[in-house]
């Protein structure tokens, strides 16, 4: 059956409403209550890719106190960066792309705050993009991780197969009063209770509301 307007905008509000606070904030979302200032945001967010959040976290801190500003940061030496990245995924890449991205923002003079702007910066996609203008901005946006494309699909309000159509699907279908929560709250679920296997179902407060699709 295929969901109708009132039926998704009805479920997402329970489901969600059912589902925020329950657990801890993620990184961003920790970062986001501090106003952590726009541009470490974005470097947070890059590096965070398939890294956990503490781990992240914790690099971060130490490259934020050796480059603090993005015109320290784009005067860094790649191999210094990749030093303090060694402990997470991809830190070649993603020391290229940080120091990339400062440079870009220090020719720009300031640090861009739309989605075009943010996607020509080295390792920004769309869901980085979508999340500086969540959590460093505050502007709607529907940032689209692994985690939130999974949870939708078994929720039952998409039926998508790569996270980008589930960004376009959910823009349609997704009242924008969600658009700033969702990331923060299906991120924190995924990690906790709806994981990629063996989801919690008994645990889940959002039970009631989940056609549990693609769960055996
Ligand atoms: S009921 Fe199960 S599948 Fe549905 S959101 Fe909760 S944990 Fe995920």
């Amino acid at each position: 059956m295929k969901p109708t307007a009132s039926w998704s905008a009805s479920r997402f509000g329970k489901a969600l409403e059912a589902l925020a606070g329950r657990r801890p904030l993620t990184m961003l979302g920790r970062w986001k209550a501090r106003r952590v200032d726009p541009f470490r945001l974005l470097i947070g967010t890059i590096l965070s890719a398939r890294s956990r959040d503490e781990r992240t976290d914790r690099v971060c801190r130490i490259l934020f106190r050796r480059y603090p500003t993005s015109g320290r940061l784009a005067r860094a030496r790649p191999r210094d960066v990749r030093r303090i990245l060694h402990d997470i995924g991809f830190h070649r890449a993603k020391a290229r792309h940080i120091i990339g991205s400062a440079r870009r923002v220090v020719e720009w003079g300031r640090m861009p705050d739309t989605f075009d702007e943010l996607i020509q910066l080295p390792g920004v996609g769309r869901k980085v993009a979508n999340c500086v203008l969540v959590y460093a901005f505050g502007k709607p946006a529907i940032p689209v991780d692994t985690h939130v494309h999974r949870i939708c699909n078994r929720l039952g309000w998409v039926r998508t197969k790569t996270p980008e159509e589930t960004e376009r699907r959910l823009e349609r279908i997704l009242p924008r009063r969600y658009w700033l929560r969702i990331n923060e709250v299906l991120v924190a679920h995924g990690k906790a209770v709806c994981r990629p296997i063996r989801p919690r179902c008994g645990e889940c407060h959002a039970s009631r509301w989940c056609r549990k699709v693609g769960v055996g």
